[in-house]
């Protein structure tokens, strides 16, 4: 069993991304922008912010973040991204989700300017994928496509499975992987909470991707002996071998699962550093206009 090492490949490609934005700098006199809008106090989000904001700064972004409170009406925040919209200045921008109930999150997106998307959550992106148009790919499942490429991770003819279908995670991956692409051009089976025989069908994948938001969900009995499992789901749970009194697990049991699978991702480590480096290429790529020109 080889382990999928998300945070190692995220670090190789920061430095790949820190030469090309050096690149950008020093050849074309652009620096990329990448601009947050953050709103309320949620510490998961303020968290999640920190650690865009930290990564921009390692490979040479500039990145700025705006911050509401949880009171700004949706009018307020509509104007503030249509703000961002016009500022030549930021290439990509993005809204920390979720937002309080009274901010429309459709609305938000497709307010914001497709061409600074790069979180890939606008209709025009989502429909450029569908069609393997070039674009902003969301970043948790663009991180997963280039785990399975950096690894040399046959894909072509093979069965994946794949376990939720989040707009954000489980239905783009499933489009991603059965395109005529590498990696891609898998028989993909996706699977929810209204999918009879889950278990069974798991057990019939080679590449597994679990994105349920269900702790340690998959155990060995549901894979296939020799198959690629990919977990992205994390959940902070209670534990007392930590000394925080806490510890981070997937949607995969790892211990058992690790027995049977060929690759396998750990949690953590293993497709969260892979978001972010994705979020980062995305900037980089608006910084070029190689999306929309
Ligand atoms: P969502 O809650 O939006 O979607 C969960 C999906 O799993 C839904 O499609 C749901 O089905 C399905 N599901 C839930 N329970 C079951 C069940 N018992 N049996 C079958 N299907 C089930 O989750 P996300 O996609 O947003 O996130 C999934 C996990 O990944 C979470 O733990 C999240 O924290 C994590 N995550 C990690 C990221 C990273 O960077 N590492 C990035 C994004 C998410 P239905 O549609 O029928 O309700």
């Amino acid at each position: 069993m080889k382990i999928i090492d998300g945070k190692e490949t995220a670090k190789q490609i920061k430095k790949e991304i820190a030469a090309e934005v050096a690149d950008l700098i020093d050849n074309k006199g652009k620096d990329p922008h990448l601009a947050a809008i953050l709103v309320g106090e949620d510490p998961a989000s303020q968290t999640y912010v920190r650690n865009k904001e930290k990564s921009c700064s390692e490979v040479g972004i500039l990145s700025s973040v705006y911050r509401y409170p949880s009171d700004i009406t949706e009018k307020e925040l509509l104007e503030a991204i249509e703000y961002i919209n016009n500022d030549d200045e930021i290439d990509g921008l993005i809204v920390q989700l979720p937002l309080p109930d009274h901010i429309s999150e459709k609305r938000v997106i497709e307010s914001i300017n497709p061409a600074k998307d790069v979180d890939g959550f606008h209709p025009m992106n989502v429909g450029k994928m569908m069609l393997g148009l070039p674009t902003y790919l969301p970043a948790t499942p663009y991180g997963i496509i280039q785990l399975l490429e950096r690894y040399d991770i046959e894909t072509e003819g093979k069965n994946c499975v794949v376990l939720g279908r989040s707009h954000i995670v489980g239905s783009p991956v499933s489009v991603l992987l059965s395109r005529k692409a590498n990696p891609g051009n898998c028989t993909v089976t996706l699977c929810h909470s209204r999918t009879k025989n889950l278990k069974k069908i798991a057990k019939s994948a080679d590449i597994l991707i679990v994105a349920m938001g269900q702790p340690k969900f998959v155990t060995h009995e549901m894979v296939k002996k020799g198959a690629v499992v990919i977990d992205v789901g994390i959940h902070r749970v209670p534990s007392d071998e930590t000394k925080s009194g806490y510890k981070l697990v997937g949607d995969v049991d790892f211990e058992k699962v690790a027995g049977v699978a060929s690759y396998i991702t750990p949690v953590p480590g293993g497709v969260g550093p892979m978001t972010i480096v994705s979020l980062l290429q995305n900037t980089l790529k608006a910084a070029r206009k190689e999306v929309y020109s």
